[in-house]
């Protein structure tokens, strides 16, 4: 089976902010954007560190070169903040979908960190397959905020994980067969706050053409106010077979943290995220969360 893809991107600064701290990159097999934050310029150079060193690191079609990517993209985001005083305490987000194998079979990988977005439309149901690192989440995951509470809640825009955060940097890791007509969309949250997701599915299976759908998501993004800059990567998979879509919509893969480095040895064990703190009482900074924009 040749798996292809068949990709529209584009990046836009939106309606509020002079300058455009999202990056994407698109290989032949993989895709991936990125949402920087930090002072002045520092969080556009973290994001595209971010799609660069994917871009140049992402070599074997595997998960370890996928996710070790990320983990050389966290090295080399804090290396650069270490030297460059502007550079400081820089961050950002990376979701990728790439093809590669996993336990024999070759499909989908999907990696995540941070709150950037991936969605997929297939056999008409449209699904986030990525959970957001972000601390209104945990918060929902604990019952203590509703999902529509969630959407507008002033602390929405604090990530709990980031590349450039600490040293060790866990990512999510899933794996997804390679239907035949699926359509994936990788989305930067200025697409993902100001656009409901039954819009979006709406555009998603409304316009045909990859290319023209990024510029539509962006427009009605814009439309909605364009408070952040807004990032789309939309990617249809071809396989030249008709697939069979397993009865569950799950991950057959599994969550794992990504090591510092490809090739050091056993990964660490993964740890549970701190509880939220009360919601009424502004988080105590910690270098571990990350406020955006
Ligand atoms: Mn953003």
């Amino acid at each position: 089976m040749t798996i292809r893809f068949n990709v529209g991107a584009a990046t836009d600064s939106g309606r509020v902010r002079d300058i455009n701290q999202d990056a994407y990159v698109v290989k032949a097999d993989a895709v991936a954007v990125a949402d920087g934050m930090g002072g002045h310029r520092a969080g556009d150079v973290a994001a595209r560190i971010a799609v660069e060193t994917l871009d140049r690191s992402f070599t074997e079609p595997t998960f370890e070169s996928l996710s070790g990517s990320f983990g050389l993209a966290n090295a080399e985001i804090l290396g650069r903040a270490a030297i460059d005083p502007e550079l400081h305490g820089m961050g950002t987000t990376m979701c990728a979908v790439a093809i590669v194998q996993h336990e024999g079979a070759t499909g989908l990988g999907v990696v995540n960190v941070g709150d950037s977005r991936v969605y997929r439309l297939g056999h008409g149901e449209f699904v986030q397959l990525t959970e957001d690192h972000s601390l209104v989440e945990s918060m929902v995951r604990e019952g203590r905020l509703t999902a529509a509470e969630a959407e507008v809640h002033p602390q929405r825009n604090i990530v709990t994980r980031a590349l450039g955060a600490n040293e060790n940097v866990q990512v999510d890791q899933f794996f997804f067969p390679a239907i035949d007509g699926d359509r994936y969309l990788l989305c930067s949250d200025g697409l993902s706050n100001e656009v409901p997701d039954e819009a979006l599915a709406q555009m998603m299976a409304k316009i045909a053409d990859p290319n023209e759908l990024v510029h539509a998501l962006i427009d009605a993004a814009n439309s909605s106010g364009g408070r952040d800059n807004i990032t789309c990567v939309v990617l249809d998979v071809s396989t030249g077979e008709s697939g069979t879509r397993p009865s569950s919509s799950a991950p057959v893969g599994v969550v794992t943290p990504a090591s510092g480095t490809p090739e050091s040895a056993p990964a660490p064990a993964r740890e549970e995220a701190a509880p939220p703190p009360d919601p009424a009482v502004p988080p105590a900074p910690k270098r571990r969360w990350w406020r955006k924009g």
